[in-house]
């Protein structure tokens, strides 16, 4: 994808699911852009959209992802130990900690020298992360596995962590239709139970940290582990407790929608009543109570497992949990 800088401070802009406006999550500045960056932009959330009707054996499949992967840009760093690293990212996102790079196989993230120690952080959360004995298998998959850290000459530290070819940034996405949002509902309601399993709450938990694969269904959270702390902890004069997560994951959805904020929900075309009252709901008091209602509210605005009109059998979508 093609990368907008910010005027004011040269970061990464993320452009909003309409392709009318971006804005720097560094500075905070907002521009509307031109035409043909609009054009530009609805065309490739249009292109990855397309992803959702191709099946995974495809070629079709193949042939669109190479396709994509060739108009990636590429950074190389220099290691502390002389060896070069070559990073070929679909997407680069910046904001004040990491800059984070997504490559066709990892995710890698930048820390500048000042937020080195960051890596420690995320890797100490991570490791300690705990899943219910059933679902060992299917839920570490959606969570981070570290694959490498790396000092670079100039004092900054790169961390890589794995993700699958087929896993792409959720923002790459543009704004998606109340069934497609839905199932990246549920898979996040999920996620946000393994946080409530392991009493954590993620304190940034957005868009940005998500990551979806579109022919599976399948969403994972893999951003921005460094901001992640034991439930009641207090930062900045704030106490983080797991409802933050639920919170995190109602905006994350309304932006999805294309609305600014949870608040802004209102039912449009096949985002119905229910589904729209949900998003501007209060959460429940813990995850496994929030995915229930969540069970609820599908089946009110879409009846019972008729939600997604993708090629998926019940078991993909619902997945193991
Ligand atoms: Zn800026």
């Amino acid at each position: 994808m093609k990368f907008l800088e910010c005027k004011s401070c040269g970061a990464s802009m993320v452009i909003d699911p309409s392709g009318t406006t971006a804005h720097c999550p560094y500075c905070r500045s907002r521009y509307v852009l031109d035409h043909s960056d609009t054009d530009y932009y609805r065309d490739f959330y249009e292109r990855m959209r397309g992803f959702f009707k191709l099946s995974k054996e495809g070629q079709e499949r193949r042939v669109r992802a190479d396709e994509l992967w060739n108009s990636a840009s590429e950074e190389v760093f220099e290691c502390t130990d002389g060896r070069k690293i070559d990073i070929k990212s679909l997407n680069v996102f910046r904001d004040r900690d990491a800059t984070v790079y997504t490559a066709r196989q990892n995710i890698i993230f930048r820390f500048d020298p000042q937020n080195a120690a960051f890596t420690d952080k995320f890797r100490k959360a991570v490791s300690s992360l705990d899943y219910p004995s059933a679902d060992t298998k299917t839920l570490s998959d959606f969570f981070p596995t570290i694959s490498g850290g790396f000092g670079l000459t100039d004092g900054s530290a790169l961390l890589a962590v794995k993700k699958s070819e087929d896993e792409y940034p959720l923002r790459l996405f543009g704004r998606l239709d109340g069934r497609q949002t839905a199932w990246i509902v549920s898979r996040l309601e999920n996620l946000c139970c393994v946080l409530e399993y392991n009493s954590l709450v993620h304190t940034n938990f957005d868009i940005d940290d998500v990551y979806i694969d579109p022919y599976d269904h399948t969403a994972s959270l893999y951003g921005s582990w460094w901001k992640v702390v034991p439930n009641n902890t207090t930062v900045s004069g704030v106490t983080y407790t797991t409802r933050h997560n639920l919170v995190s994951l109602r905006s994350i959805a309304a932006q999805v929608l294309g609305f600014e904020s949870a608040s802004d929900v209102r039912e449009t075309g096949d985002l119905l009543k229910p589904f729209a009252d949900f998003i501007r709901s209060a959460p429940a008091s813990n995850a496994y109570d929030d995915f229930a209602h969540w069970d609820e509210v599908l089946i009110q605005s879409y009846g019972e497992r008729r939600f997604v009109t993708m090629d998926t059998d019940d078991e993909q979508i619902y997945g193991k949990r």
